[in-house]
């Protein structure tokens, strides 16, 4: 892939446009993100020396409601990165039917190279830069890579400090104490997991008898590993970002899990263990995770892993995109034509920004639910929009995630219509 990851993304929605009668007035607004903000955070250093970081928020649509969408704090974060992401982020509260709209915003930076005070600083800096570009009715963040819940409950506060008021409902993905949803945690992992367990029985797998592997072992990783395992998948591999490990018998997920924490030498913002300290295993790389001969690789981890270049090797039966943007467009039509059955991040991860939307009611509202009733919407809601988006991709003969788009796409449109569009002026 040569181009940028946003003429990447943007190919998705050129293919299901085929599939959809839409305005052209819904063709032209999705082209293009709403705002973009690009701002420089001074940060005052534990050595007194002063560090500009740039961050960026981009809001990418809202005529379905606010803008949605996670902070990523990661050294790669681009305006390129952080704008493809928003434009995901507009399609999955479309799948879903959240009433929200497309957002996303990143800090560039290596969030384990600073302190945990300097962090906090960056954080409420970040908020202090960005606050009169988001509010409970006009665009809320959430956590994404690197990003946790005491960071979201930094930036809640920060935004209250500004306003003079508690105003809970500005981020979501907050520590419970202070306004998150029970199941916020679980939800990207538990979301996925409905997915899987509402798609694979249509092709007669069954978890004893189906193999996976996960790339990425963080907050949505670890625990789709977990649950898969739990439900009785063989769980066969793991990595995170120092390489991963592979036993054939199958992993035991909890121990690795409580490695990686029991690991980490103060109750940290970060997780600092990695998976490759454990040794009852074999090694393997990222690369080779990838290329594993099981039913169901699940990437979790960051966007572009499987390209051009890795397709070839791919030798899972179906992909279940826990990460956003794993696979490229062109990886995507070599996939097809291997019969790789690629379920798209709009569905698979759209859990989270689900209990998000819990958690934005939960805080409007001040009723609190319990994780039952959380779990059991989420539940309800996932089946739902999945098998609506089976139905589509079989009368249609497409992918699944073309028929992903093709369902956003039409809720989209709809809603862009609804304001009005050349029909009604001209010829109505
Ligand atoms: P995280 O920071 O908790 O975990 C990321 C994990 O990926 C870490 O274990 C890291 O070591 C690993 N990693 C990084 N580079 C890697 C590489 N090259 N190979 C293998 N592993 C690598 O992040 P997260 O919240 O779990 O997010 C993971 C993905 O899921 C991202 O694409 C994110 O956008 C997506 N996602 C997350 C949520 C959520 O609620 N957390 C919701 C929707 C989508």
């Amino acid at each position: 892939m040569s181009d940028s990851l946003f003429a990447d993304a943007s190919r998705r929605l050129e293919q299901a446009l085929k599939y959809v009668s839409l305005s052209e007035d819904t063709t032209e607004r999705l082209k293009y993100p709403k705002s973009t903000l690009i701002v420089s955070i001074p940060v005052r250093m534990d050595n007194g020396s002063l560090r500009i970081f740039q961050g960026y928020r981009v809001r990418y649509d809202d005529t379905r409601g606010p803008t949605k969408g996670g902070i990523r704090y990661h050294p790669k974060v681009s305006l390129d990165e952080v704008q493809s992401l928003a434009f995901w982020m507009t399609f999955k509260c479309a799948v879903l039917n959240l009433p929200f709209g497309g957002a996303k915003g990143g800090i560039t930076l290596n969030p384990k190279e600073l302190s945990k005070m300097e962090l906090e600083r960056l954080s409420r800096g970040y908020i202090d830069a960005i606050a009169d570009f988001i509010g409970p009715d006009v665009d809320i963040p959430a956590p994404d890579v690197y990003t946790n819940p005491m960071i979201m409950g930094w930036m809640a506060d920060q935004y209250n400090i500004i306003n003079r008021k508690l105003c809970p409902a500005v981020v979501t993905g907050k520590p419970v104490t202070i306004g998150g949803s029970l199941g916020r945690d679980t939800a990207t992992a538990m979301g996925a997991f409905f997915v899987i367990e509402t798609l694979l029985p249509k092709f007669d797998l069954v978890p004893q008898n189906t193999t996976v592997a996960v790339q990425g072992f963080g907050n949505a990783g670890a625990e789709i590993a977990e649950l898969l395992s739990k439900a009785g998948y063989k769980v066969v591999a793991v990595s995170d970002s120092q390489g991963g490990i592979y036993a054939k018998k199958g992993l035991d997920i909890p121990s690795i899990r409580q490695f990686k924490e029991s690991n980490r030498s103060i109750k940290a913002v970060y997780c600092e263990g990695s998976v490759c300290n454990i040794v009852e295993h074999e090694v393997l790389t990222n690369e080779e995770l990838l290329a594993l001969d099981v039913d169901v690789l699940v990437p979790a981890a960051l966007e572009n892993q499987i390209t051009e270049a890795n397709v070839h090797n791919i030798k899972a039966k179906f992909i279940f995109e826990v990460a956003n943007g794993p696979t490229t467009s062109d990886a995507d039509k070599i996939l097809k034509a291997k019969g790789v059955n690629v379920i798209p991040d709009i569905l698979v991860n759209a859990g989270g920004v689900t209990v998000s939307y819990f958690e934005w009611v939960q805080n409007r509202s001040g009723l609190y639910w319990t994780l039952e009733e959380v779990n059991q919407r989420l539940k309800l809601k996932m089946i739902e929009e999945t098998e609506v988006i089976w139905k589509i991709a079989q009368e249609l003969s497409i992918s699944m995630r073309t028929a992903a788009y093709v369902h956003g796409l039409n809720r989209l449109g709809e809603a862009m219509n609804a304001k009005g569009t050349r029909d009604y002026y001209v010829n109505g």
